[in-house]
């Protein structure tokens, strides 16, 4: 039996879904419409490696248009099949919903090993599905954006964009067809740690509330807190990044060769460049090896972040894991058996489609910024920092005293692009799990954090095809 038979990823999202469904009082005609994947696009196209034609299988699901364009990123993984697709098209819907970003979810996919293409070849296939994605109307910026998920990054986004436009001469708009590009290409700066910042903010403002704190046994606040990070993707990286810099103490890292652990704390861009130079994570100066990679995940910590792929803590595995706050950086890294498993031992999971939707916010500001042809911070950069002075000036001749360099340079700046991003990251973060515990606080019949937040989302979704009104 296939991996794909044993355990459907989409089946798991319509479990949740229904679990949650029935805290709401929607119309069960409109739930179903609700659940379902609106369009699916299955392709096979020939591309030429090494002299050879090989046939390549690609897809992209578009979720739900109850809001357009619809959105989501473009995995290359060998394990890519359609259940995937659909599952996580369908998360995106919800993440979009619960963060107040005004798409529709989707997802695209393309069966490969990238590892095992050149970047002559990679560009190759990459071209070709979005010429296929360009016939058959599934990408354009009022269509469908994709953007960057495991596998991916700016380069194959730059690829895209860049066949988009060929096709389509004199689209104003079109470098808006895709996001996660790299800045030169109309891509918004802060996008690459978009994601890991987005954990970190979200699993920040957890802990800064006082009764979720108690319920934990933790104290409130990051600072000191034990964390352990697998997957040392750009997603696993920034996380690990983020919490570090707050004064967490990242134990252990994990990777699909094998986890690390030290008790002081490691330094993830210093265990990332190790694993450039030896092709390995495990070995690191100063650190314990773990046998199995897996091993990370059940080790006695505060805070354990799932940043790499899905269904890794499932029925089998989560009644072992000893964290007391799961986050999940991944989409769908815990399943329903996981996930009942938590509540009944009072592990508080902090769910993938809010938690990570730090991309896709980021990529909603990037898109609004290819809209507007206008980089941020560009109207009112100079006019803050003028403004700034003249009180500052004005502060220090009444009070005959003058603020030192440091606070002089931090009061004058005016906002770039980077800071106005991550603002308004953070405040989508902070708004989104508010959100989601006031639904929590006010139906303490919701059974864990995941349902709080379909809730949330299944109640913005419905709300809007409602204000659409169904067609007859
Ligand atoms: N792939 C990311 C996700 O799963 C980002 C999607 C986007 O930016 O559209 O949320």
């Amino acid at each position: 039996m296939s991996a794909e038979t044993t355990y459907s990823f989409f089946h798991s999202v319509e479990q949740s879904f229904d679990k949650a469904a029935k805290f709401t009082t929607w119309d069960s005609g409109l739930l179903e419409q609700i659940k379902q994947c609106n369009s699916v696009l299955r392709m096979h196209f020939p591309v030429k490696v090494n002299d050879k034609i090989e046939v390549i299988k690609a897809y992209r699901v578009q979720h739900s248009h109850h809001k357009a364009p619809c959105k989501g990123g473009i995995r290359y993984s060998p394990e890519v099949n359609l259940d995937e697709v659909m599952a996580l098209a369908a998360l995106m819907t919800f993440k979009c919903a619960i963060v107040n970003v005004p798409f529709g979810g989707a997802k695209g996919g393309i069966t490969i090993d990238p590892k095992k293409y050149t970047a002559y070849d990679l560009e190759k296939i990459t071209r070709r599905y979005t010429a296929e994605l360009v016939k058959k109307n599934f990408i354009g910026p009022g269509i469908d954006v994709p953007a960057p998920d495991y596998g991916t990054g700016e380069r194959e986004m730059a690829w895209i964009v860049d066949t988009y436009q060929s096709l389509k001469p004199g689209e104003i708009d079109a470098a808006g067809c895709v996001t996660g590009k790299p800045i030169t290409q109309g891509g918004v700066r802060g996008r690459k740690e978009a994601t890991g910042l987005g954990v970190f903010f979200g699993i920040r403002e957890v802990c800064n509330m006082e009764d979720v704190m108690k319920k934990q046994g933790l104290t409130v606040g990051v600072v000191g807190k034990r964390v352990v990070v697998q997957g040392l993707g750009n997603v696993g990286y920034h996380s690990a990044k983020f919490f570090r810099e707050a004064g967490s103490k990242v134990i252990a890292l994990a990777e699909y060769e094998g986890a690390i652990f030290n008790e002081d704390g490691l330094n993830e861009d210093e265990v990332f460049q190790h694993r450039k130079k030896t092709g390995s994570i495990l070995n690191f100066p100063g650190a314990t090896n773990l046998a199995k990679s897996s091993d990370a995940l059940e080790l006695e910590c505060d805070i354990l972040i799932p940043a790499a792929l899905e269904n890794v803590i499932n029925g089998d595995n989560a009644p072992r894991v000893k964290a007391k706050i799961v986050g999940e950086a991944a989409n769908g890294p815990c399943t329903p058996e996981a996930d009942e498993e938590f509540t009944r031992r009072g592990i508080l999971c902090v769910p993938d489609m809010y938690l990570n939707a730090g991309g896709v916010t980021v990529s909603y500001f990037e898109w609004l910024k290819n809209l507007s042809h206008v980089r941020y911070g560009r109207l009112e950069k100079r006019f803050a920092e003028n403004l700034n002075g003249h009180i500052l000036g004005q502060i220090e001749e009444l009070s005959g005293k003058t603020v030192s360099k440091k606070e002089r340079d931090f009061i004058m700046h005016g906002p770039e692009e980077q800071d106005l991003v991550h603002s308004g990251l953070e405040e989508t973060m902070i708004t989104a799990t508010r959100e989601i515990m006031q639904i929590w606080k006010d139906n303490p019949t919701i059974p864990d954090m995941r349902t709080a937040a379909y809730v949330s989302a299944i109640n913005k979704v419905a709300q809007s095809y409602n204000e659409l009104g169904i067609f007859p």
